[in-house]
């Protein structure tokens, strides 16, 4: 067929993003709608409109039961005051005469349907609420598509903007944005890939990516207006790129690819049972970090000798309520009992900056990753942080168990922490509930001060894990989800190396065990690296683990030092680049 007659879909293109999750799929495009900016509209009869009516008050109604159910359950429990003060503000939203009457006036004056005439009413109110001068106002235009989204699920009888029902191993999502709390309920469902426009190769959706072994692009700026329903896609998970209706000889080398990838995956499954040894001898530990009970089963499948992270805020999130002691207890006593024996890390909740709980880490800020976030807000909520450590401690009778507080940065912090660990024990004790008395109490490294200040938390703290995503992103002054940066983030630049080798050597030096937990501990390329510095105990995403087992059984270490120490004296990012391919090729 002629170029210029050819339909418009079988145009073939090609999107440049950063590569979040590896692999590649070959798969037809499905869009993902955001719940409310995309609702249908269409006319209503006249004879109709009483019964268009009765559909929007009796969404207002079904949203009014959520929230007094929400409320009521809040009641039992140690729910911060943070998290009653956002249930107010939406109850008082959605009770204002501007949501619950005047969308019922548009319905009338211009026959339309409820969805719509009630979004165009957020966007009015959004548009009022957007010209306040005063930050703390403008913010709660988020609120106000918030409790809209309620009422347009309500309408439409949909509950996620994850088209759930329709999940498909040959179907690529391509979306916007798509949050944490959504990308870990593909867990439950097969996608082949996921690309968006927005987040980094660092963002928690791009991390859950990784852990669910799909490839994913994201950084594509404006896949979701460019690609079409059902078009096909190659997803390069490896290069970051999208290519949008490829010709015949392009899928024909994609699929070459992907079947080789797929084979060498296969022949990696004999070292599932091999320990983790250096040529010279020198035991490694590779860890997995996981985000709810289901992942024991990749753990055990790739031969983890461990769980270095268990990032429990994900049972907070994609829920309205907050998970209690006894439903926490459960989830980490399935980790601890599911490891048979091995060690189980279990981080304290990392909520705020791109993990938002709605009520919870979500106050109106401009900077969220430097807000209120992670042991920030555990502090700052002292009753749901001392609900979790009861619970993790009670789960401690169960498996070797170990905890680690997230984003330490002085010692303040560090000293608050172990009273509140003392106050849950005592609470256990005095309920006549075993615990490991010994239990040991560990802390991230994830900001420069860490480092700066490590023979504090050397001093206090049981043992380190590096987590390199939020080190990088606070070194570079890189927002991890933030695309219009994500060419900035740099795992090699010289400052980023020194700090991590600097934490490995002064662990060593001082005795304590330290990890890396980031992902930069999954990065092939840096295996032989972060041997150099010294590291012995890696933690990543279950499918990375033999990969990584695959390097550290053909390093010598003696090399490793040596080019890592070269390494640590230059400044010059070619010069690192030309040293790390060397290093990788011996
Ligand atoms: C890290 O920051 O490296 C880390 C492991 O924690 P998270 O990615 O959950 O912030
Ligand atoms: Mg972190």
């Amino acid at each position: 067929m002629n170029a210029l007659l050819e339909p418009l879909h079988t145009i073939s293109f090609v999107l440049h993003g950063v590569a979040a999750a590896p692999g590649i799929a070959i798969a037809h495009a499905q869009l993902v709608s955001h719940a409310t900016l995309e609702v249908a509209h269409y006319d209503i009869a006249e004879a109709d409109l009483p019964a268009e009516l009765a559909r929007f008050d009796a969404a207002i109604a079904a949203v009014r039961a959520e929230f007094e159910a929400m409320h009521e359950k809040m009641k039992g429990e140690a729910a911060p005051a943070e998290f009653a003060a956002f249930l107010d503000v939406h109850w008082m939203i959605l009770t204002d005469i501007q949501i619950s009457r005047e969308p019922k006036r548009i319905i009338e004056a211009d026959r339309c349907n409820a969805e719509w005439a009630v979004t165009q009413q957020m966007r009015t109110l959004v548009e009022q609420f957007e010209a306040f001068e005063d930050p703390y106002l403008r913010e709660r235009a988020h609120d106000v598509v918030q409790v809209v989204e309620r009422i347009v699920k309500a309408l439409t009888g949909t509950s996620s903007a994850i088209p759930v029902g329709n999940r498909n191993e040959a179907a690529a999502l391509v979306a916007h944005d798509i949050s944490p709390a959504d990308a870990i309920h593909f867990k439950d469902g097969a996608f082949a890939a996921f690309v968006t426009d927005v987040g980094g190769a660092t963002s928690h959706t791009s991390i859950v990516a990784r852990s669910l072994g799909i490839p994913a692009v994201v950084a594509l700026h404006n896949a979701r207006s460019l690609i079409r329903e059902g078009e096909q896609l190659i997803i390069d998970g490896d290069n970051g790129l999208v290519i949008v209706n490829p010709d015949q000889q392009v899928l024909a080398e994609y699929a070459l690819r992907r079947d080789s990838q797929r084979l060498e995956a296969q022949k990696l499954r004999r070292l599932v049972a091999m320990p983790a040894v250096t040529l010279d001898g020198t035991a490694v530990a590779l860890n997995a970090n996981i985000e709810l009970p289901g992942d024991l089963e990749a753990c055990h499948a790739n031969g983890a000798d461990g769980v270095g992270l268990f990032r429990t805020e994900f049972l907070f999130l994609h829920r309205d309520d907050l998970p209690s002691e006894d439903e926490q207890f459960e989830a980490y006593r399935t980790v601890a009992e599911g490891m048979i024996g091995k060690p189980v890390t279990i981080r304290t909740f990392d909520l705020g900056a791109d993990k938002r709980m709605a009520g919870l880490g979500d106050r109106p800020s401009e900077n969220p990753a430097l807000g209120l976030r992670a042991i920030r807000l555990c502090l700052a909520e002292p009753q749901l942080f001392l609900t979790q450590l009861r619970a993790i401690l009670r789960a401690s009778a169960y498996g070797r168990l170990q905890i680690l507080v997230p984003m330490l940065a002085n010692a303040t912090e560090i000293a608050q922490t172990f009273a509140l660990v003392e106050r849950a024990k005592a609470d256990l004790r005095a309920r006549g509930q075993p615990y490991d008395a010994a239990i040991k109490v560990g802390g991230m490294i994830e900001v420069p001060a860490s480092v700066l200040a490590i023979g504090y938390f050397l001093d206090r703290l049981d043992f380190l894990s590096i987590g390199t995503n939020d080190l990088i992103q606070y070194t570079l002054a890189i927002d991890r989800t933030d695309d219009a940066v994500a060419h900035m983030y740099d795992p090699l630049h010289p400052a980023v190396l020194r700090l991590v080798a600097q934490a490995i050597r002064a662990a060593a030096r001082a005795g304590k065990p330290i990890a890396v937990c980031g992902e930069v501990a999954g990065e092939v390329r840096l295996t032989r690296l972060l041997l150099g510095f010294g590291l012995t105990n890696f933690s990543m995403h279950p499918s990375r683990l033999l990969e990584v087992k695959q390097r550290v059984l053909t390093a010598n270490l003696a090399d490793c030092e040596s080019f890592a120490n070269r390494i640590l004296k230059s400044d010059e990012p070619e010069r690192i680049a030309a040293l790390l391919a060397k290093l990788n090729t011996l």
